[in-house]
């Protein structure tokens, strides 16, 4: 990806009109992408127009298609909703419709059109491709074009965008708008589960997905759901008799509350629909051994579609956008369409076609009640997801235990500052452990409760897990096991490597930040003096920091990234009443400017100020100049205020208020500035639906893979790096790293994070995206 800036000035002849459009139904997010395709494309020096109303403005022409300016698109990243609407547009699904719009692309001049809608949209936008030649030849055959005026128009350049709350697009784990869909779902079943639980009632909630079962599985697994209904995977005997026997257990067990989740479009094996009516009535029969709960139906409708998109949509959006510019510019007549897709953690240009194709591909297969090929069809994370949520839902279910010789007793840590998702993350590992037979025990307050409250302490520091209780912890942010900072080295090393042999721990499963990558190390270099530490340890990155080598993302991270948008949010409107303030805002993240960088993409900082570069009086002057710039050109047009985000590390004598200062006294009078420190509200209070499913999938790959040990496995551990690993998404990937390569060459030690950043790329986007001109970098 790198630098984009050497790519310019484009020659004339290269010079684009690049037109971007919203279509079908709309999503969070879809103004992220038309504010980043708008900037990318003026900055690489091209035109950059909008097609208002999706297809129907690009058949109407006139003034549906605007040339857009910088300022256009300032403030869209607040935004809910399209803010250039979005049409269903029935003339596009015939020919002479698809004329009418290639005359008007003609007319203005545009040679590129990113589209971003759901498979529908980019059905049609294959389809007025694959067409294009004989359209224009028919526009000239019928004099309504002349062939001078067709010749620079040979090649229709068209790039997809996926937009849509479903994520039910092939080709990618995530589309644009579905991780704020989801967070709405997750609202709202947290606020009923209160009142399910209070009146110790059943409540089945229907949510979005007539093809797919994103939605309504992964809201499930964020919530501790009791069950899950959703299109590709009915259940395989009958729905009533299994979802009667999980219910009954979980009652039994002594839960208060039953939450059933259904997609719209839920069938049985047989191809039936299943409603929420035939669920509530199972739920709420009085008849004999009926389950006789009180039970509400909840339709979530329109609001899951609501509100402004979570920072993961902007972000996706953003990126997505500006590769959809470099593809564009990119392309040659020969290149394939393609729309831009996300694996893991990883941006990448697909086949539109095939994507398209397989997407329907699953709706046919359910139709044709070909489950396996259904679920085949969606990607890998949708099928870890629902093995989760089967192990989550059959803890105390007798048929996947191992044999006894195999069974491990496992300790659980928490080590540093809490993150969301650590509970969901050890809730999801104990219930894989139960339901194989395993012993997960609590080690509470990390290494230093290990370490002073063991044996008789009434603190009791190791203690068995109450599944009760730990299943409703799901949704809950802290740590319920307690964590701690200290390391091992601090608590007594030989005293840690003694308790462990004490309480015959087979593997530790730890959950936390840098701290806790830190002891792992310690423990496993204190391995040729300890023989009891030759165990297998897994550690989950948990950190809002996100600074865990090892991995792209640590849970945590997203949640911490939701409040800072939520708060810059609410800041840059309060501004709205002066118009002209720069609010200079603090963030966390130790050494590591992930969180700022991040945020400032969010949320369209004018800068970022980041520990990786620093802050040099350079760079401060430069900005000092941009700000007055831009506020001598706002004519109080704009409603906000700008933003700076600077790392509450990036210098050691250039703070938030300091910086605040600095601009202030150089506005003189035309503008104001005030820093702000949003401090501990960072690391969030209810874990964000990513955080929590990510959590219960990847605590429960690290279980699996210290069970792969299995139990006295001393000599393997000693022989083998992969005994202490890292689990980390690394691009497309799930990986485990063995912390003996990360320590000894991916770490900057003193620095607390990894050597190399891999989000640095992104720094520059939210430069240029902000209008931020290119400074002298620091030495
Ligand atoms: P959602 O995720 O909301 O379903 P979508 O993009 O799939 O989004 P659709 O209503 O299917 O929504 O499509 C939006 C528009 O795209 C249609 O109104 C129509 O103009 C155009 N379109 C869809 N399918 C085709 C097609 N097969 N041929 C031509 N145009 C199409």
């Amino acid at each position: 990806s790198a630098a984009f800036a050497s790519d310019l000035p484009l020659t004339m002849a290269l010079r684009k009109k690049i037109a971007v459009m919203t279509s079908g139904g709309d999503s969070p997010g879809m103004n992220a992408v038309v504010r980043a395709v708008v900037r990318m494309s003026i900055h690489m020096g091209c035109d950059a127009f909008c097609i208002y109303e999706g297809y129907e403005g690009l058949v109407q022409g006139g003034d549906f298609i605007r040339q857009m300016g910088w300022d256009d698109v300032r403030g869209f990243l607040s935004e809910g909703g399209t803010l250039i609407g979005t049409a269903r547009c029935m003339a596009f699904y015939e020919r002479p419709g698809r004329l009418t719009a290639a005359k008007n692309m003609v007319l203005h001049g545009i040679d590129a059109l990113i589209i971003c809608g759901g498979d529908g949209s980019l059905t049609g936008a294959d389809k007025f491709r694959a067409e294009w030649p004989s359209l224009l030849e028919e526009l000239v055959a019928s004099r309504e074009l002349t062939p001078e005026q067709v010749a620079p128009y040979k090649h229709l350049n068209i790039v997809g965008l996926v937009g849509s709350i479903d994520n039910d697009l092939s080709g990618t784990d995530a589309t644009i708008g579905c991780y704020s869909a989801l967070s709405r779902i997750c609202e709202m079943v947290d606020y009923i589960e209160a009142t399910a639980s209070s009146h110790s009632r059943a409540f089945v909630i229907e949510v979005m997905g007539r093809h797919c079962g994103w939605l309504a599985l992964l809201a499930g697994v964020a919530t501790g759901a009791d069950f899950v209904f959703f299109p590709e995977r009915p259940r395989d005997q009958d729905w009533r008799e299994d979802m009667k026997v999980v219910v009954q257990r979980h009652r039994k067990m002594g839960k208060r509350k039953t939450i059933v989740i259904v997609a719209e479009g839920a069938r049985d094996k047989d191809g039936n629909k299943i409603t929420p009516t035939e669920i509530k009535d199972l739920l709420a029969d009085k008849s004999e051994g009926g389950l006789c709960l009180d039970t509400r139906i909840t339709t979530l409708g329109h609001v899951q579609r609501g509100g402004t998109a979570v920072a993961y949509d902007r972000i996706l959006g953003t990126l997505q956008g500006v590769e959809a510019v470099k593809a564009v510019l990119e392309a040659t007549p020969e290149t394939e369409t393609c729309f831009i897709a996300i694996n893991e953690n990883k941006i990448v240009r697909k086949p539109l076609m095939q994507a398209v194709k397989e997407t329907k591909e699953v709706a046919v297969a359910v139709d044709a009640k070909d489950f396996d090929k259904a679920m085949g069809l969606r990607d890998t994370e949708f099928s870890d997801q629902y093995k989760s949520y089967l192990t989550t839902t059959n803890v105390l279910v007798e048929d996947h235990k191992l044999p006894e010789k195999s069974r491990m007793k496992i300790g659980f840590i928490n080590v540093g500052a809490p993150a969301g998702g650590m509970n969901a993350a050890v809730r999801a590992a104990v219930a894989y452990c139960l339901s194989r037979g395993h012993e997960p025990l609590a080690i509470h307050n990390g290494f230093a409760g290990f370490a002073r409250h063991h044996g008789d302490s009434p603190l009791g520091a190791v203690r068995p897990f109450d599944w009760l209780e730990v299943d409703s912890w799901a949704s809950k942010g802290g740590s319920e096991i307690g964590t701690n900072r200290e390391l091992p080295s601090e608590s007594g090393m030989e005293l840690i490597a003694n308790l462990i042999e004490q309480y015959e721990f087979d593997a530790l499963f730890i959950v936390g930040g840098f701290e806790a990558f830190h002891a792992v190390s310690q423990l496993r270099k204190a391995r040729s003096e300890y023989p009891s530490l030759c165990i297998p340890l897994c550690l989950l990155p948990a950190t809002i920091s996100n600074n865990v080598p090892g991995t792209e993302y640590s849970l945590g991270s997203d949640t911490c990234l939701n409040e800072l948008v939520n708060y810059c949010d609410k800041i840059k409107q309060s501004a709205s009443a002066t118009r002209r303030r720069v609010f200079v805002i603090e963030t966390q993240g130790g050494r590591s400017g992930y969180v700022a960088t991040l945020g400032g993409l969010s949320v369209g900082a004018s800068a970022v100020y980041i520990p990786e570069e620093g802050i040099s009086l350079e760079m401060l002057n430069a900005d000092v100049k941009y700000l007055k710039k831009v506020f001598n050109q706002d004519k109080g047009q704009s409603r906000a205020g700008r933003l700076i985000l600077v790392n509450e590390k990036a210098s050691n004598v250039y703070d938030a208020k300091l910086i605040a200062s600095i601009i202030r006294e150089e506005a003189h009078d035309r503008f104001e500035s005030r820093e702000s420190i949003p401090g501990h509200v960072q690391q969030g209070g209810v874990p964000s639906p990513m955080d929590r499913c990510r959590a219960v999938r990847l605590a429960i790959k690290c279980i699996q893979h210290l069970e792969d040990f299995g139990r006295n496995a001393h000599n393997r551990v000693k022989k083998d790096p992969n005994s202490t690993t890292v689990i980390g998404i690394q691009g497309s990937e799930v990986v485990f790293t063995p912390i003996e390569q990360l320590e000894e060459k991916e770490t900057d030690w003193p620095n607390r994070r990894p050597r190399v950043a891999h989000w640095l790329d992104m720094r520059e986007v939210v430069d240029i995206l902000g209008g931020r001109p290119a400074y002298p970098k620091p030495e």
